[in-house]
C-alpha cells in the first residue's frame, strides 16, 4: 500500500470518547495508509482519522480513553457478506468419504450432502440451532469480524426457514457483531419435492416470502441459480415476488455453469452475484451497468478442487466491485474466519494484498448494501474497527492460520 501524505492544515481539537495514538492505519476510504496515526471515536462512529502531528493538544487532554497502539495497524472490522452460519449436525464423515473416492451419488445415497444437514436443521430446536451457531459466530468475532451475513436455507419449509432467519435475529441481538439475515428458502429442492420445483418455488412465493416480510427477519432475498438447484425462470419469478415485497436481491450465479443469471440479477438491481466462476462477458457487463458487486468465493472453489477460477480480469477492467467472503457453510466451505480467505483469494484467484483486503472491508460492506456506514474507516461511519499486531495490512493475506487480533471495537464499544 501507498503511503498518504499528511492532510496537512487540518488539525484535531475536537474531544471525544477514545483516542487510539501511535497507529498505523489502512482506513480502506482509498488505497492509502497513513503511518504514526491519530483515530478519534466519538458515541458510535469514527470522528477524526489522521497523522499524530494533526493532534492540538496532548492526547489525555482530548479524550475519555487514549489507546496507544504503539505501532500497531488499525483496519476497519471485517465485513464476511455471504455465510450459512446456521446449521446442524456434521459433514466430516461425507468428508472422509470423499478421501476414499466417494461419487456424490454414493454420499447421497448413504445419507450425506446437502439433505443430511437439512434434516438435522430441521430436527434441531431453535435453542440448539442458536448454542451451534453461537460457538461460530464467537470464533469469526475473535478473528475480527464486527459484521456478517447469514442466510437461511437448511430448512426448506415455511417452519424451519423462519425458525433459521429467527436464530439469526437471535445472533444479533445477542452479540455485538451486525448481523444481516437473508433468506434463501430456495436453496435446493427438499425431497418431498422431488420432481415438483415450480410447486415448491410457489411455496417460497405465496407462503414463506410474505410470513418472512410481515415478521421483518430477513433484510434480502438469496436464490442459488444452477442447474442442480434453481432455473434462471424460477429464480425470476422468485425475484419480481421479492422485489414486489421490497426486498434486495441477491444471487448464487455462475458457480458450476453459466446459468445466465447475474444478467437476470443485475436486472433486478442485486445486491451482488456471488461464487461468478462461469460468469460469461454479457454477466459481467449488466453487473458493471447496474453496479452490482462481486463476491468471490474461494473457499467453495478449495473445497470443491475446483479449476475454473471467476473473470478476475473483466472485474478490473469493468470496474466491478470485488468482495471476498468465506461462504462458511458445512458441505462446501466449513472456513472459519476471513485469514484464510484473504489467502485463498490472492492465491487461487490471483488478487492483490489490496484488492482482498478491500474485498473483505468495503467491498464487503458494498455487497450488503451497508458501505455508507460500513467497511472503511471516515468520519460520521461506524466506529467498527480491529488493532491488528502486524507489520503491515500483507500480513493478513500472507499468514495462514495466524490471529493477530489485538483489540476489537464494535459501534464504538471495545469488545475484545
Ligand atoms: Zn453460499
Amino acid at each position: 500500500m501507498t503511503k498518504t501524505k499528511s492532510p496537512g492544515a487540518s488539525r484535531y481539537s475536537s474531544t471525544c470518547d477514545t483516542l487510539f495514538i501511535n497507529a498505523n492505519l489502512a482506513t480502506m476510504a482509498g488505497p492509502g495508509t497513513i503511518e504514526n496515526a491519530c483515530l478519534a471515536v466519538k458515541g458510535n462512529t469514527v470522528e477524526w482519522t489522521g497523522p499524530m502531528t494533526s493532534l492540538a493538544a496532548p492526547p489525555e487532554s482530548l479524550a475519555g480513553k487514549v489507546i496507544d497502539c504503539s505501532g500497531k495497524w488499525i483496519l476497519p472490522g471485517f465485513v464476511d457478506c455471504h455465510t450459512h452460519m446456521i446449521w446442524a449436525g456434521s459433514r466430516a464423515k461425507e468428508f472422509q468419504m470423499r478421501l476414499a473416492g466417494k461419487t456424490y451419488e454414493e454420499i447421497s445415497r448413504q445419507g450425506g450432502g446437502i439433505f443430511s444437514t437439512v434434516r438435522a436443521v430441521r430436527e434441531a430446536s431453535e435453542d440448539r440451532l442458536f448454542n451451534l451457531a453461537k460457538d461460530r459466530l464467537t470464533r469469526f468475532l475473535h478473528q475480527g469480524v464486527t459484521c456478517v451475513e447469514i442466510k437461511s436455507g437448511y430448512g426448506l419449509d415455511p417452519e424451519n426457514e423462519l425458525k433459521m432467519l429467527a436464530v439469526a435475529g437471535r445472533l444479533g441481538r445477542n452479540f455485538p457483531v451486525h448481523v444481516e439475515p437473508t433468506f434463501l428458502g430456495a436453496h435446493a429442492l427438499p425431497p418431498e419435492f422431488s420432481e415438483r420445483s415450480d410447486d415448491y418455488v410457489d411455496l417460497v412465493i405465496n407462503e414463506m416470502l410474505p410470513r418472512v416480510k410481515s415478521q421483518g427477519i430477513a433484510t434480502a432475498v438469496d436464490v442459488f441459480c444452477e442447474t442442480i438447484a434453481f432455473s434462471r425462470n424460477q429464480t425470476e419469478r422468485v425475484f419480481r415476488a421479492s422485489a414486489d415485497l421490497g426486498f434486495r436481491v441477491k444471487l448464487h450465479a455462475e458457480q458450476l455453469s453459466d446459468s445466465d443469471g447475474s444478467a437476470l440479477a443485475a436486472g433486478f438491481n442485486a445486491l451482488s452475484c456471488d461464487h461468478l466462476e462461469y460468469l460469461s462477458p454479457k454477466g459481467a457487463e449488466a453487473m458493471a451497468n447496474h453496479g452490482v458487486t462481486a463476491v468471490l468465493l474461494p473457499g467453495a472453489f478449495y473445497f470443491l478442487k475446483e479449476t475454473r477460477i471467476p473473470p478476475m480480469a473483466l472485474f478490473r477492467k469493468m470496474g466491478i466491485p470485488m468482495a471476498l467472503s468465506t461462504d462458511i457453510n458445512p458441505g462446501t466451505s466449513p472456513v472459519f474466519g476471513m485469514t484464510p480467505v484473504l489467502n485463498m483469494g490472492c492465491l487461487l484467484f490471483g488478487m492483490t494484498c489490496e484488492e482482498a483486503l478491500a474485498g473483505v472491508t468495503i467491498n464487503g460492506a458494498k455487497a450488503l448494501g451497508l458501505d455508507h456506514k460500513k467497511g472503511s474507516l471516515e468520519p460520521g461511519k461506524d466506529a467498527d474497527l480491529v488493532v491488528w499486531d502486524i507489520d503491515s495490512p500483507a500480513d493478513l493475506c500472507y499468514f495462514v492460520g495466524r490471529n493477530p487480533v489485538e483489540t476489537v471495537m464494535i459501534s464504538g464499544e471495545i469488545v475484545l
